[in-house]
């Protein structure tokens, strides 16, 4: 089949070359979509019009977004929805990256549906920081933008003395939009999570992430390490419960360890595997390809906006 990866990175990252490697393995064609290259036109009549770059856009069998929403996220997201309502299928939807995205429709979903998180005050600005320290009962306590990832946009506060300050700059570094997460940190943790990485309702590798000395943040891009990780059966059926509720396909959950069990730290629409593959010998690209050769087959178009 013709398979798209849409990139929004001006360099195709190393996970989008692995997908495409995998995929022409398989025998695809395989075209790298570059998401500045993607208009819209809205002809004023009811007809809308997709052009990529400055010829007419030929439809691909199969999409697979590698969505990095960092800004421009309406005008990023009405292109991948775009793509779906032309009838395409997408590994993952629009809606589901939407929510994924999101850290607050993350833990918004995933309460509702009886999955365990992690105890989180969400502020709407700095009038009711107190009650949030109160909630959350005692210091160190994180706090996060709802928008961040990689380990940007979470920072830890020792003390009542900082944690006015810190709201006040991670509130800044984010701009406009300035709803923060205040959330219990776990120290049982000890500076680890892992992460299970689940494809079609699978869980098919997992790592354990551990952060470097004098840091608490497990991510790969901040220094933390990866080893290979078997994950408990309640781990598996956590992850696999979560990418469901969140309807991802494609789905890298991150699960931290609590005192009272498991918990999800975060689902991630676009999980990168760089790290995952090597530590745990599995080839995730193949397995992602693999599935989408048997989502095309049974893909029912979505007809709502
Ligand atoms: P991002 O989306 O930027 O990766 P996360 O919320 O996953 O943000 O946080 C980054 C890392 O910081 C996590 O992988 C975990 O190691 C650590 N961390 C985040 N929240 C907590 C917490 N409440 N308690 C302990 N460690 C945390």
């Amino acid at each position: 089949m013709d398979i798209g990866i849409l990139s929004f990175l001006k360099k195709s990252s190393r996970a989008e070359l692995r997908i495409a490697a995998e995929a022409k393995a398989r025998g695809h064609k395989v075209k790298m979509l570059k998401h500045n290259l993607c208009s819209l036109t809205f002809d004023g009549k009811g007809k809308i019009g997709f052009q990529y770059g400055k010829s007419k856009f030929k439809k691909p069998d199969l999409i697979i977004p590698r969505p990095n929403l960092h800004n421009s996220i309406h005008t990023r997201m009405a292109v991948i929805e775009q793509l779906e309502l032309m009838g395409i299928p997408l590994l993952n939807s629009h809606s589901s990256i939407l929510r994924a995205k999101s850290k607050l429709k993350t833990l918004q979903i995933l309460s509702h549906y009886n999955i365990p998180v992690v105890k989180t005050m969400v502020l709407n600005g700095p009038g009711y920081i107190q009650e949030a320290v109160e909630f959350i009962g005692n210091f160190p306590i994180i706090i996060k933008t709802i928008f961040g990832s990689q380990g940007q946009g979470v920072a830890i506060v020792e003390s009542d003395r900082s944690v006015k300050s810190t709201y006040g700059l991670l509130e800044k570094s984010v701009g406009g939009n300035n709803v923060l997460l205040l959330q219990e940190y776990i120290a049982e943790a000890d500076g680890k999570d892992v992460r299970l990485f689940v494809v079609g309702g699978e869980v098919i590798a997992a790592m354990e992430r551990v952060a470097k000395d004098g840091d608490f943040r497990s991510n790969v891009g901040q220094g933390g390490n990866a080893v290979e990780y078997k994950p408990t059966e309640e781990e598996v059926h956590l992850a696999i419960r979560a990418a469901k509720a969140m309807n991802l396909e494609i789905a890298g959950v991150d699960i931290i360890k609590t005192k009272h069990g498991p918990a999800i730290m975060e689902v991630n629409a676009n999980p990168g595997f760089t790290a995952l593959e090597p530590a745990t010998g599995v080839n995730i690209a193949g397995a992602i390809i693999e599935y989408a050769e048997r989502f095309v087959h049974e893909y029912v178009p979505t007809e709502n906006i």
